[in-house]
């Protein structure tokens, strides 16, 4: 087994462009199909002047893109990554509609990357359990809504106001959030499955959309490997982050709730837009730039997974179509920038 070392290495944020095929309802509309895909290259066409943007992304995924083809892609980096020690993140980021939810978690019948995570992590720990290496994993999953945040592993009526804390070594985390311990695939996705009706339950009795919220689902293990005399562990942490829509909500007509709740995802989408163009900023040389975390609540809780101590992967999806097209290239932008990202990772043995 490979020795563990406290280097730290630098790492750049991958970023993957998913497109999804066009929907019912976009066909029953007609819908004029405006990208085109060749090797990690894409052009989108301008439906007002027809002229043709491109972009080029390391990871890009053309609508027949399978959920096999993206887990083979990233996941067994992300469990290995995971079981050696190094924190690690999935976050989508997208339109309401283009695939957010179908990437992290996808169908029954197509599942995404955080059942695939689950049942790949579970199979490797089963294998190397022994005398000598021990595991223990939780799950907790929640949701940053109106700045708040909702546990969602308890049912809303026994609910306890979360907070957030900061700490010298923990550095921003929620305070009075369950963590519950699993041991076997199975018994996670029960979890997982009771975390995402909550939700809906939530945003029903709550009257809000659920593709409002940014929804988090943490994982964190520790290691224990003992060599003779010697005890070694490690604590590590995955996020799948699957993020509030990311178009502009319009705010005529909108009034309380809808008002605020508008302004408050504008506020943690907008601050982290703005904690992303400081890191790039920074990539470009400009290294007084002060990256602004502490602007809203998915910052603070993001500041690892976003220029900190993080293997992290952002998904962006769009729609292929016309009608899309603003927040489309809205989208592509964002993912170009995105790619300049850098982190810095490390083994985290304690
Ligand atoms: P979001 O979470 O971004 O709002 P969803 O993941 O709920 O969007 O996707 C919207 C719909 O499109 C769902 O019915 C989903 O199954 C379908 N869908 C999304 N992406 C794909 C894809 N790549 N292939 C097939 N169906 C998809
Ligand atoms: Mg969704």
């Amino acid at each position: 087994m490979a020795a563990y070392t406290d280097d730290v290495e630098e790492l750049a944020i991958k970023v993957a462009m998913r497109f999804r095929p066009m929907n019912v309802r976009e066909l029953n509309q007609n819908a004029e199909n405006i990208v085109t895909f060749s090797d990690g290259k894409l052009d989108i066409q301008d439906p007002v002047d027809k002229k043709p943007k491109t972009f080029n992304f390391n990871h890009l995924y053309n609508p027949n893109s399978s959920q096999e083809k993206i887990f083979e892609d990233f996941g067994t980096d992300l469990v290995e990554s995971f079981e050696n020690g190094f924190n690690g993140a999935v976050i989508a980021y997208g339109q309401t509609g283009t695939g957010k939810s179908y990437t992290i978690f996808g169908q029954e019948e197509t599942p995404g990357l955080c059942p695939r995570f689950i049942e790949n992590l579970f199979s490797r720990v089963e294998n190397s359990q022994s005398d000598d290496v021990s595991y223990q994993a939780t799950i907790s999953v929640y949701e940053i809504y109106n700045e708040a945040v909702n546990d969602l592993l308890v049912e809303r009526k026994n609910a306890v106001q979360c907070h957030i804390r900061q700490s010298k070594n923990a550095g921003f985390y929620v305070t009075n959030l369950t963590f519950e311990v699993i041991n076997s695939y199975k018994q996670a996705s029960r979890i997982l499955e009771r975390a995402l009706r909550n939700r809906t339950v939530a945003a029903t009795m709550m009257n809000f959309n659920s593709s409002r919220g940014h929804l988090i689902v943490e994982f964190q293990m520790q290691k224990v490997r003992t060599e003779g005399t010697k005890k070694m562990q490690l604590f590590t942490t995955l996020k799948f982050v699957d993020l509030a829509g990311s178009e502009r909500v319009s705010s005529t007509g909108a009034t309380g709730d809808r008002l605020k709740e508008g302004a408050n995802i504008n506020r943690s989408l907008s601050s982290l837009g703005n904690v992303i163009y400081a890191l790039y900023q920074r990539s470009q040389g400009n290294t007084k730039v002060i990256v602004p975390y502490r602007n809203s609540v998915l910052t603070k809780l993001l500041k690892n997974e976003i220029g900190g101590n993080c293997k992290t992967i952002i998904i962006c999806t769009a729609s292929p179509v016309d009608f899309s097209f603003d927040e489309t290239l809205s989208t592509l932008r964002y993912a170009s920038r995105l790619a300049f990202v850098k982190n810095q990772t490390k083994i985290n043995m304690t």
